[in-house]
């Protein structure tokens, strides 16, 4: 039981690695033309520009950017639904992605014409008042990058200009559409396919031109964004967040101040440095200034990046640019020289508070290291950090914004119990700031996980999700036999940012909950990994009504205004990097886009109960103890990232502990004959042979019998 206890405590360790990091009305519109015809779809969208762009901070009809507006504070200005009349909130429409991984897109709408996004970077036009689908894009992106995707085939939506849609596959493509019909106008590799980048991220629209960053920083890459042209697809210009190969002449004279805070001792350029732009973006027209978070080190562990120390700029930063050109003006680093996988991709706020009788233009984020950061964003000066969940790695933040460090923290000498670990206290689900209210509403969480310094860490250029590295990645962190003493928790948090303190707090069953919306009706709303939608007063945090969504729910609400009628869609799809592995839902239903109004009255689709038996009748188990524990090495470098710990939770990808006997028994042809290909399982013929597979069937039926062992023992225990 002991040796079962320590190397579930590896598993979590293990699975936090990845974490970095898959009606019918026909009412008229404005420009008479019929709602949802090409005609209409055509002027609605060839309308949407700048200036339109800008006046969706206090007019928040439609929902045409990921984040709402420039400020991406998620609030809406719609309060048709109110405190109190939300509890008569009903089904509208429910439409069906057929899709069985994590769905994390905020759809954008215009005149009741929706586009939203899948798994596997699919496109859909929802005519928004009946659930229609209008069109639908597929990239077509190779399933073979399913093994490259840290977290999931996810993709977490679209941008809106001019008649055109624009979408990031997550093989690094950016691709135009045409918003009518959902042809495709123009396209652009953002990436050298020939490295682990990926795209998951939302593009944004500033000025013309499509922004977009990238991922990867797990397994060996250079962060930077791109700008294209909207209309041409050109590149307009570049900007990356770490430096490169010194032998080489510096971009620019950002990066020549950042090479001096990198250490060439650890030849940081090999695994790429990392510091990737996956997720965060904002933009305030009056400063004509462009925010972007940048992501962790590649590796994690500076000691094998920048073996001499230094800040390792711009890791885990918020940068501002010139939107015009990708200038550098300015930066704040939340985390100085990371260790920890402590991004600061996670979504960034706009907005203008009074703090200490003064009016401060400020920008917030409440990054992955646990702390809620207020800085000044005409210039990036420092005004407060305080920590909104427990955490071990700094005591605080002094006046000048540099964390005071504790120094377990660096894990020079054994296991050391990161918190927050590297799923981070907040992770990109979207949180919001209602203005009225004051608050900034947090779906904060921790996911324990025990690290230890992996002495002999050499970069690995072929590293992925899966296959070859297992714990390895290119993190230089090894997953500690220490089980976590912290327990996992999430929560919805209501943040008072100009006081730095919790306003009222809500007990979620587990972490990775759904991101937030806030609305002028004094609500909030948020989807639960549980599988639910609820909605609470934005004040108080009083409960005022939720709906089951049939699926665990990461991505956050979206609300908007359709013939003078205010609706609230929710995509609902568990997964993402924690869903992969576990899940928390009673009821489990392929990806939807639930659709709510005051009065809906659609009945809400059968969800098939999760049912999940043990494989106890198992085969007989010839295998020799040692070569059980070869099968349990095996199966960690190449199953459970996936698959998790056999028998224990089961996520969106199966738990191989729940599999059939014959499922089982035929495990050879599924792990070498690539027959799941096209769902994006690797086939492991060049990489496991027959008997290795035979071996990581006796772990898998071996661990499956000590989980349930475990298990008993425990309730015993708890009844005694
Ligand atoms: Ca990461």
């Amino acid at each position: 039981m002991q040796k079962i206890s320590s190397f579930l405590g590896s598993i979590a360790v293990f699975v936090g690695f990845a974490l970095s990091g898959c009606g019918g009305g026909t009412s008229s519109s404005t420009s008479g033309e019929k709602k949802g015809s090409p005609e209409h779809i055509k002027a609605v969208t060839g309308a949407v520009d700048d200036e339109m762009l800008k006046k969706q901070m206090s007019d928040s009809k439609n929902w045409l950017s990921y984040g709402l507006n420039y400020a991406e504070n998620r609030f809406s200005s719609l309060k048709e639904i109110t405190t109190e009349n939300v509890k008569d909130l009903g089904l509208v429409w429910s439409y069906d992605l057929a899709a069985v991984r994590g769905v994390e897109a905020s759809p954008i709408v215009v005149d009741g014409i929706m586009y939203a996004t899948g798994p596997w970077s699919i496109v859909y036009a929802i005519d928004a008042r009946t659930g229609k689908e209008l069109w639908k894009y597929d990239p077509k992106v190779p399933k073979s990058y399913g093994e490259k995707a840290c977290c999931d085939v996810v993709n977490r939506g679209v941008a809106l200009y001019k008649g055109k849609v624009f979408v990031a596959s997550l093989d690094g493509r950016l691709i135009a559409l045409n918003a009518v019909n959902g042809e495709k106008i123009w396209e652009q590799l953002t990436v050298d396919q020939s490295k682990p980048y990926t795209i998951t991220g939302a593009p944004r629209l500033i000025k013309g031109k499509v922004i977009i960053g990238n991922g990867g920083a797990e397994y060996g890459v250079r962060g930077y964004i791109t700008a294209y042209e909207a209309e041409t697809g050109k590149q307009a210009w570049r900007f990356y967040s770490v430096p490169g190969d010194p032998s080489k002449p510096y971009e620019n004279k950002a990066m020549e101040m950042a090479a001096k805070t990198w250490d060439a001792k650890g030849k940081y350029w090999e695994a790429g440095g990392g510091g990737t732009m996956w997720d965060a973006m904002a933009f305030d027209p009056d400063l004509n200034l462009f925010y972007v978070g940048t992501g962790n080190g590649s590796p994690w562990n500076r000691r094998h990046r920048s073996p001499g120390g230094g800040d390792n700029l711009f890791l885990s930063s918020i940068v501002a640019l010139n939107p015009d050109n990708g200038e550098y003006k300015w930066h704040y680093q939340t985390t100085p020289g990371d260790h920890w996988d402590y991004t600061a991709t996670q979504h960034l706020i706009l907005a203008d508070l009074k703090i200490g009788g003064k009016d401060r233009k400020v920008i917030m984020q409440a990054p992955k290291n646990g702390f809620f950061f207020v800085i000044d964003r005409t210039n990036g000066e420092f005004i407060s950090a305080k920590n909104f969940v427990n955490v071990n790695w700094a005591t605080g933040y002094d006046e000048k914004g540099r964390p005071q460090e504790i120094e377990e923290a660096l894990y020079k000498s054994g296991a050391y119990e990161a918190i927050p670990g590297p799923y981070g206290a907040h992770n990109w689900h979207p949180m919001a700031f209602n203005p009225q209210t004051g608050l900034v509403y947090i779906p904060a969480q921790g996911v324990p996980i025990v690290i230890e310094d992996d002495k002999d860490w050499k970069y690995n250029s072929t590293a992925t999700a899966g296959p070859h590295n297992g714990v390895g990645w290119n993190t230089g962190i090894l997953a500690s036999a220490v089980p976590p003493k912290s327990v996992p928790f999430g929560h919805l948090l209501a943040w008072d940012p100009i006081n730095q303190k919790a306003a009222w707090k809500i007990d979620h069953v587990a972490p990775w909950n759904g991101g937030v919306l806030t609305t002028a009706g004094n609500l909030v709303f948020q989807g639960t990994a549980d599988g639910r939608i609820v909605a609470y007063n934005a004040k108080s945090g009083e409960k005022l009504w939720e709906s089951p969504t049939g699926t665990g729910v990461i991505a956050a609400p979206i609300t908007y205004e359709v013939d003078g009628k205010q609706y609230v869609s929710i995509a609902a799809g568990w997964g993402g990097v924690y869903g992969l592995g576990m899940a928390h839902s009673p009821t489990e239903t392929p990806g939807k886009v639930y659709t709510f109004a005051i009065g809906g009255k659609e009945k809400m689709p059968e969800f098939a109960k999760v049912e999940q038996k043990p494989l106890l009748d198992g085969i007989e188990i010839k295998a020799t103890p040692a070569e059980i524990q070869l099968g349990g090495k095996l199966y960690i470098n190449n199953c459970v990232f996936c698959h998790g710990v056999p028998g224990v939770g089961g996520g969106r990808i199966p738990n191989l502990g729940y599999s059939s006997k014959e499922k089982i028994q035929d495990l050879d042809k599924y792990v070498l004959e690539g027959v799941l290909a096209d769902r994006g399982m690797p086939n492991f013929k060049d990489r496991l042979k027959k008997e290795d597979v035979e071996k990581i069937k006796a772990f898998i039926q071996v661990t499956v019998m000590q989980v349930k062992q475990q298990m008993e023992a425990m309730m015993k225990a708890k009844k005694q």
